[in-house]
């Protein structure tokens, strides 16, 4: 078991929580369309359907694997893409030698579509089917049903679409909800394992570089105090956007504290991570913030070591944060041994100004 996997349960981890969901879901539909395939394997073979019975003995196999692998393994093969595969084949098989009896699958497996694949491979293989369906129903069936059969696979479909649609759009925004800060739009701490974890694999398989930086305002409680609290969310606010604008599009920045930071910079050593930090430092205490508070913040900068686990590596930023801090703060200290020379940064601490 991986550090990810024992310390991060699927309860705190949004993502995984999605993933659960949508295997739940895949479990569920594969459970009863088991149920009711089954019993038809011999209803055909009774009728010397021995194709259909074939296809449907094959869905039903299928449906068995799913269910075991999820439930013993949790995970399944294919991304479930037999199961609307031999569904929408045995469904309009069926009609074409069946009739109306056929027909009834349809409607089921033509929903089931939209809950298996993405949304886009299920609209084009609905599309497909519809339009396959449409074909068998137009030789089989007198034309008033083909219209009707027609219209009403189409409304299922687009019924299905739409809730699909608006479950993912949910989901996508129940995941944003759960991962981020509603302040200041950065990545919030249950993120925080899952990518630190990343870098450290990328170091361990393909020795990558990675580093991160923490970075805490300094006198922060002073600001809120003589400013106020709203005054006081405007500068991390304001702070987030002066970070975001000097990253790369694969760095990624979280809101980890009231008002501490951190980025993870991916194929980024200490000593490319350390020009960066006193950039970012330069970029605080440069301009005021909100007209006229002047910020200044300290900061620490940690390339990642072969071996180490996330915690490990996050604690020695930190202690290199306290070091910042306790040398007077608004600079910029190399964690481990990596001290950074003596202020780079040209400017002297600053305390909050009010003006
Ligand atoms: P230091 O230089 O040692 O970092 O001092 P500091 O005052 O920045 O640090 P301290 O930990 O003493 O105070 C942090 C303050 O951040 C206290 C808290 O009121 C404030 N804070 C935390 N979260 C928020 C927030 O979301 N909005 C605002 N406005 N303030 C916050
Ligand atoms: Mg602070
Ligand atoms: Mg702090």
């Amino acid at each position: 078991m991986n550090t990810f996997s024992s310390t991060v349960s699927k309860s705190t981890n949004p993502t995984l929580a999605v993933l659960g969901f949508k295997r739940q879901l895949v479990y569920h539909l594969h459970f009863w369309a088991f149920i009711a395939v089954a019993p038809l394997v011999v209803v055909q073979w009774q009728h010397h359907h021995f194709l259909l019975s074939g296809l449907l003995v094959l869905f039903a196999v299928n449906a068995l694997l799913v269910i075991g692998l999820l439930r013993f393994r949790d995970t399944y093969f294919l991304k479930g893409l037999l199961f609307p595969l031999l569904a929408v084949v045995c469904a309009a098989y069926s009609t074409a030698i069946n009739g109306h009896a056929g027909l009834y699958w349809a409607y089921p497996a033509a929903s089931a579509l939209f809950f298996l694949l993405p949304l886009r491979e299920a609209i084009a293989s609905n599309i497909v089917f519809v339009s396959v369906m449409a074909v068998v129903s137009f030789v089989k069936f007198p034309e008033a049903d083909f219209w009707r059969i027609t219209f009403s696979l189409g409304l299922t479909c687009l019924f299905s679409m739409i809730f699909a649609w608006l479950v993912g759009k949910l989901q996508n925004e129940l995941t944003r909800l759960a991962t981020t800060d509603p302040l200041t739009g950065c990545l919030n701490r249950s993120q925080l394992a899952d990518i630190l974890n990343s870098q450290i694999q990328m170091r361990e398989r393909y020795d990558r570089l990675s580093s991160l930086i923490l970075l805490d305002l300094d006198y922060f409680k002073m600001i809120n105090d003589q400013w106020g609290h709203l005054a006081g969310d405007k500068v991390l606010k304001e702070m987030a956007l002066r970070l975001r604008n000097r990253l790369r599009e694969s760095d990624q920045l979280f809101r980890i504290g009231g008002e501490e930071f951190m980025l993870v910079l991916p194929e980024t050593s200490q000593q490319e991570g350390s020009v960066l930090a006193h950039q970012l430092l330069t970029s605080i205490s440069a301009r005021p913030f909100l007209d006229d508070v002047k910020v200044t913040a300290s900061a620490s900068i940690a390339e990642v070591s072969k071996g180490e686990t996330w915690s490990v590596w996050l604690n020695r930023a930190d202690q290199a944060l306290y070091e910042a801090k306790s040398r007077g703060r608004n600079q910029v200290v190399g964690a481990a041994g990596h001290l950074m020379p003596e202020s780079q940064n040209p400017d002297e601490p600053l305390a909050p100004v009010i003006s």
